[in-house]
């Protein structure tokens, strides 16, 4: 221990006035100790600027709760168990009674309050994040009176803040309109309990109904807020802005993490690298996103499952669709896809995008018509090939003869298998399509080819949907 107690003077005003009053005496320079969870901390460490503590510890003005019509008003001295107490704050700000729920240990929660949290200042604060999304606002009271303030504006720097020496914080509001909004948080730390975050989150978002023709629903007021990532705890506001109004389809998702990346300014410190909270930080702004479209958006079980796996076993699965294992891996870190209305245009537009290399690779994976594949790359695709082909294999001698004689005519004007969406058609059609395509040049043929396998690759994706 840094200090001796006995160099210390410990004032017990009898009521918020009396401690206003000792306080609006400049010269004496009196520190508020609530809890003292911090102020002891800095006790031990032999970093207090004061010597004179004035206890503010148990004040009945400043330990209440007031449930007013529009707003809740929480008295700075409230404690973590205060708030995990309170039946209307916890149905109300559940991600400011989740926060307390992990703020340290049970004695500390007993002890610490929510306005030492505010004015110690920490970035790290876990409280913080939740003071911002719901839009709080501070009551601070000074012998002077008595003035209110926006919680967003309160912090203006590492350990800054907009509070007079003379002044107390007496109470934090909170607008009771989030109720019903979808709420999450999590607290990202080497431990899950008594350990300071290495980034905390707190996010809020309001779904608007779609119209009877959308496919699903936007998300509108999204509110996200971090600690332990910038000198004080801050709101996401770009990426706020690219979400409000939109659907959570897989670019926005992967848009909004990008935004929330770039726009944080996180440090590296004994608790962790600032390239590692920043991955963090896309994590968990995707993982609300993730879970905000969960909990409003009807999701097939298959993709559901899918969603779940690792990425090997989810490419795997994608490769019985379509042979190309680009296409696949792409696919596996598309997700999460929700829908077959998402599934479609991204196994679409990952099919275009890739090189010609990648497309002969899937056509290589399909037997050619009319004969078994030796190497097919999963029993459910050579199963599927085998219902997709079963009028050309059961078509009569001359028939398969000939289409047998086309193939491998095929293969040597354009070098590869001859690849055609057979599902539906008679071995006579495909004859008739196999000529007509061998006349074709090559670049025509390799287009038609690719547009061939992408109606494969959907059929295959549907008929994966349902199994
Ligand atoms: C073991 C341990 C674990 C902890 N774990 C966490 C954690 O997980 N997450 C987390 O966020 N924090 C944690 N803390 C920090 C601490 O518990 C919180 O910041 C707590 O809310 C501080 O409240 P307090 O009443 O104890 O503040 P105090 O220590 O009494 O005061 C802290 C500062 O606030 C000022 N102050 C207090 N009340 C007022 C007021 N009403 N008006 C003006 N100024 C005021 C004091 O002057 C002082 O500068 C931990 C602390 C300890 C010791």
């Amino acid at each position: 221990m840094k200090f001796d107690p006995a160099e210390f003077e410990f004032a017990v005003p009898p009521s918020l006035r009396a401690a206003l009053e000792m306080l609006s005496q400049s010269h004496a320079g009196w520190l508020p100790i609530a809890g003292g969870t911090d102020v002891m901390v800095q006790f031990a460490a032999g970093t207090l600027g004061s010597r004179k503590l004035l206890s503010i510890w148990n004040l009945p003005e400043l330990r209440r709760i007031d449930l007013l019509p529009g707003e809740v008003q929480i008295g700075a001295g409230s404690t973590y168990t205060d708030l995990r107490e309170h039946e209307t704050v916890s149905r109300e700000f559940p991600l400011l009674v989740r926060a307390a729920s992990w703020t340290g240990g049970i004695a500390n929660q007993n002890r610490g309050t929510i306005g030492g949290n505010i004015v110690n200042a920490s970035p790290a604060a876990d409280s913080l994040p939740a003071l911002l999304v719901y839009d709080a606002e501070l009551v601070l009271v000074s012998v002077r009176g008595e003035r209110r303030v926006a919680y967003h504006g309160f912090h203006t720097g590492y350990k800054q803040m907009d509070l007079g020496p003379d002044e107390l914080v007496r109470a934090i509001c909170l607008p009771r309109r989030f109720s019903t909004y979808f709420s999450y948080a999590r607290k990202v730390g080497t431990r899950n309990a008594q350990a300071i975050s290495k980034v905390g989150i707190a996010a809020l978002a309001r779904i608007e109904k779609a119209p009877e023709d959308a496919a699903e629903p936007i998300v509108e007021d999204v509110r996200i807020a971090l600690a332990s990532v910038a000198p004080a705890p801050i709101r996401l506001t770009m990426t706020e802005q690219t979400l409000n109004g939109r659907h959570l389809d897989p670019a926005r998702l992967a848009l909004a993490r990008q935004k929330a990346m770039a726009e944080i300014q996180p440090i590296s410190d004994i608790r962790s690298t600032a390239d590692y909270r920043a991955a963090v930080v896309g994590n968990l702004v995707t993982e609300f996103l993730v879970k905000l479209r969960e909990a409003n958006t009807p999701q097939s079980p298959v993709l559901a499952r899918w969603n779940a796996l690792g990425v090997a076993d989810a490419e795997s699965e994608m490769l019985a669709c379509c042979g190309s294992r680009n296409w696949a891996r792409r696919m596996a870190n598309r997700r999460p896809i929700f829908n077959q209305a998402e599934l479609f245009p991204a196994a679409d537009e990952i099919w275009r995008n890739l090189l010609e290399s990648d497309w002969d690779e899937a056509f290589r994976s399909h037997p050619r018509i009319g004969e078994s594949h030796p190497k097919a790359l999963s029993g459910r695709s050579a199963k599927w090939s085998a219902g997709e082909q079963s009028s050309a294999a059961s078509a009569d001698d001359a028939l398969r003869l000939a289409l047998a004689d086309g193939n491998r005519e095929y293969a040597k004007r354009f070098g590869r298998t001859f690849i055609v969406c057979a599902a539906g058609k008679s071995a006579a059609e495909i004859l008739e399509i196999l000529q007509r395509r061998l006349r074709s040049d090559e670049a025509t043929e390799l287009r038609e080819a690719a547009e061939q396998q992408r109606q494969i690759t959907r059929i295959r994706l549907r008929k994966w949907l349902t199994e």
